[in-house]
């Protein structure tokens, strides 16, 4: 043991394992990066809370990922609030070996939400969460879409567990701004991995069970305020948490805030467009194109994109 303290990992997601159990579980802060998109855009506070909500859960989501790629959550339906998308990006390729987890979101939605309004109410019917997995050449695309149920984020990601995957699962998200008015994330979710075959399964069914249940129930202990105390480091919140049980924790993800935006990938985009289409959106002699998740202006001149 050191005597080094434990860093606070503002911005990070730490995996971690119960001992001996096949209960594996990640926690995450976000700090600065979740302050920093928040701010970019201009939405009310309640839709700010379920836009950080988002971006914790795709981050959490995101670095479980077991080779670089993109990570995308997607909330859509008919309701005031019509969309909300987040994703997590890793690129080791870039160059940059030990890089960050970049996450980027925004949200999409009418005049008239309050906060007093339940996830499920807010999007109306048909409501859908997507979940996109995108590792390129690695692995296949995949891609889960299951009906939007809850009042909440916590609600509606243990459904998609539920429905999609199979695997019981426990999630806490939670998203607020301090008392100086910086936004902050968290969340944490365990899971109980499948058995690899029906003969373990049956030989010990009730102590898993148990197991599992104990590991809920410590998990349901912990408060959300707790989960975003910036004063909590996340070992130390998982050790007060399962310390009983034994826990293993392992290497954390650093993430930060990003976009991918480019000015070559629009530019591409705008040269596909023909002349008369590109008059109209032009203003002045110049096409502008705002990106909807950092809200950078990338402007055009017509002139440089006729050929
Ligand atoms: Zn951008």
């Amino acid at each position: 043991m050191n005597d080094k303290p434990l860093p606070l990992l503002n911005d990070a997601c730490l995996p971690f394992q119960i001992e001996g159990q096949d209960i594996k579980g990640r926690v995450l802060r976000l700090g600065p990066s979740v302050h920093e998109i928040l701010s970019s855009h201009n939405y009310p506070d309640h839709i700010n809370k379920i836009l950080g909500q988002t971006l914790a859960l795709t981050a959490l989501l995101g670095s479980l990922m077991k080779y670089d790629g993109i990570f995308t959550t997607q909330l859509k339906g008919g309701g005031l609030l019509r969309l909300m998308v987040a994703d997590f990006s890793k690129d080791r390729n870039s160059g940059n070996t030990d890089a960050k987890g970049t996450i980027r979101g925004y949200a999409g939605f009418e005049e008239g939400t309050t906060s007093n309004d339940k996830l499920d109410e807010l999007f109306g019917e048909d409501a859908y969460l997507a979940i996109t997995i995108d590792q390129g050449k690695f692995m296949e695309r995949y891609q889960g879409i299951v009906s939007l149920e809850g009042e909440n984020l916590t609600q509606a990601a243990e459904e998609y567990f539920q429905s999609s995957e199979q695997l019981p699962t426990k999630v806490m998200i939670e998203c607020e701004k301090d008392k100086h008015g910086h936004w902050q994330a968290g969340a944490i979710m365990i899971q109980h991995l499948a058995r690899n075959t029906e003969l373990e399964l049956a030989r010990d069914e009730e102590n898993t069970h148990d197991n599992w249940q104990t590991a809920s129930i410590l998990l349901s202990s912990l408060k959300l305020s707790e989960l975003l105390d910036k004063n909590i480091s996340l070992q130390q919140l998982l050790i007060r948490l399962y310390h009983e049980t034994g826990i293993r924790i392992f290497d954390h993800i650093d993430l930060a805030a990003g976009c991918r935006c480019s000015e070559e990938k629009i530019r591409t985009v705008l040269s596909s467009l023909d002349l008369e289409e590109l008059k109209e959106v032009a203003e002045d002699g110049t096409v502008t194109v705002t990106c909807d998740f950092c809200t950078k202006d990338h402007k055009f001149e017509l002139t440089k994109l006729l050929h």
